[in-house]
């Protein structure tokens, strides 16, 4: 049995309490390690250590802070198939995608801000013969990070590399459900000689630990991934206290399908678009809309490729679609199947729990699912699902589709698909949502905004929106 530890002020330390939780397997629904139950204690203690660290390291020359970001960078990189092996048999996805996008990513998170926060320039505004003013960066001081299970290391590293660039020290908290890859970087840390206090990991539940960093006064701002119910409730707690806030929650991202695509592409890359990570993904497009007189033709070459989606333990190479990350999360995707049957839906694939044998028979498997003949306003095309569950829609007018695609309460992602650049424009510009790809999916430039609108969060991540975020600007104005 595994013991993680919390990084503390350089070191790995024991929760408080003394108390642990279990960490399970999902593909064989086994305890595999125990993790720390810490406490407000453990956030204090790891609060005075960033503020111990924190005048030194936002005076270290952002070189020297790049420098050792991208030493971090190389540890993932040296630790690649270790970590891809722990991110899989912790979150339940095929170890593939962790070893292709999660760790790679998780790796270029830390390269690129470690880079980036020396290209990162502030404002000046001259008079002619009246004023000089100039603005000034300063590092916000400590923040809190709090990620979710579904690309743990990926989105965990994702505000921490910033916030380190910045100047900033950080508390942070990955999920409690999974928490393996955010252990192992703690040891890269202290490997690539990350000064203490810097970074201090503390692990826990939301409810113990992540409320005590929203609620802890030393602590400026909080930049926090997960559901929208937990971002509104940590908003409650954290704008009355006047902290900086970055919220990306969920979403029920729209995928616009015209006929004039190219099909193949359209279908290869909704395929991954709706099932990559078992559909886990907050950028997984759920609502397939297809415009009717391609609606045959897509639905036929779609349901064929789901039938190549092999289901089977996460470690095995052949492996195309892994566990669900828990029970409880399967249970919720399941009540959601039953949905939409009730809601008068037509299940054109999939449906069902998936019992393996052998190593995997506890695990939380499920078929990859696809529905048609949904309303597109009813609950299951409403509300996030975040699981191997589709919707398939013909629609017959650009605005019909529009409407539609808008109708939900998130905007966080939508994809088109069109050969017609004027419509993709258009259509594009017409969106409700932060990110909008055109003829591909997941196509990421760590330069960009990334987050969204309505109730999928506020403010942006990515490039200098992160680095202004974990930076409060100066104004100084000099008369001339
Ligand atoms: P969650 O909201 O349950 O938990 C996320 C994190 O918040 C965990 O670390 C949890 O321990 C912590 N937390 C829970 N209650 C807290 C509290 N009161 N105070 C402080 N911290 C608390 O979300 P989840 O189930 O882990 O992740 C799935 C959700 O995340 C989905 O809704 C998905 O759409 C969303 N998500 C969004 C993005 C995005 O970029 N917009 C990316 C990935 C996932």
């Amino acid at each position: 049995m595994l013991h993680f530890q919390n990084y503390i002020n350089g070191h790995l330390v024991p929760p408080h309490s003394g108390k642990y939780l279990p960490d399970i397997e999902p593909a064989t629904g086994q305890v595999f390690a125990q993790i720390p139950a810490s406490d407000a204690a453990d956030v204090a203690l790891a609060v005075q250590a960033a503020e111990a660290a924190l005048p030194a390291w936002r005076m270290l020359p952002t070189e020297e802070r790049g420098r050792l970001l991208v030493r971090i960078s190389e540890l993932i990189e040296r630790d690649l198939e270790r970590l891809a092996e722990a991110e899989s048999q912790d979150n339940g996805k095929p170890v593939g995608l962790a070893r292709t996008v999660d760790i790679p990513r998780a790796a270029s998170n830390f390269a690129f801000f470690g880079t980036a926060a020396q290209h990162f320039a502030s404002e000046t505004h001259f008079q002619q013969g009246v004023a000089l003013n100039y603005t000034v960066r300063h590092p916000v001081g400590i923040v809190g990070c709090i990620s979710p299970w579904n690309l743990p290391l990926y989105l965990f590293t994702w505000k921490i590399a910033p916030a380190l660039a910045a100047g900033c020290c950080v508390v942070a908290k990955p999920s409690e459900i999974t928490p393996y890859t955010a252990f192992l970087l703690s040891e890269l840390c202290i490997e690539a000689g990350l000064p203490p206090g810097v970074l201090n990991i503390v692990h826990g539940t939301g409810l113990a630990a992540g409320q005590a960093i929203v609620e802890h006064p030393g602590i400026k701002a909080i930049s926090f991934t997960g559901g929208t119910k937990t971002g509104q409730h940590i908003a409650g707690t954290a704008a009355p206290m006047f902290k900086k806030l970055s919220l990306e929650l969920g979403g029920k991202n729209p995928n616009l399908v015209f006929a004039d695509c190219d099909l193949t592409e359209a279908v290869a890359t909704s395929l991954r678009s709706s099932f990559s990570n078992q559909g886990q993904i907050c950028l997984c497009g759920s609502r397939i809309f297809i415009e009717r007189s391609i609606y045959e033709p897509f639905k036929q070459a779609f349901l064929a490729g789901v039938t190549t989606l092999t289901v089977g333990d996460p470690q095995e190479a052949a492996t195309k679609q892994g566990a669900l990350v828990s029970e409880a999360h399967l249970e919720k995707v399941l009540s959601y199947i039953e949905l939409a049957h009730q809601e008068g839906g037509k299940l054109l694939a999939g449906g069902q729990r998936i019992y393996l044998s052998g190593r995997c028979a506890g695990g939380y498997f499920l078929q990859p699912t696809v529905f048609e003949g949904l309303a597109p306003d009813c609950r299951v095309n409403q509300e996030e699902i975040f699981g191997p569950v589709v919707t398939l829609t013909a629609f017959d007018t650009e605005e019909q589709v529009l409407s539609w695609a808008n109708s939900t309460e998130y905007g966080l992602a939508a994809t088109i698909w069109t050969r017609d650049l004027n419509r993709a424009h258009r259509v594009a510009h017409a969106l409700h949502s932060g990110i909008v790809w055109v003829n591909t999916w997941l196509h990421r430039d760590l330069r960009t905004p990334f987050g969204g609108v309505k109730n999928s969060g506020v403010g942006r991540e990515g490039g200098l929106e992160a680095l202004r975020f974990f930076t409060e600007p100066q104004n100084v104005c000099i008369k001339l």
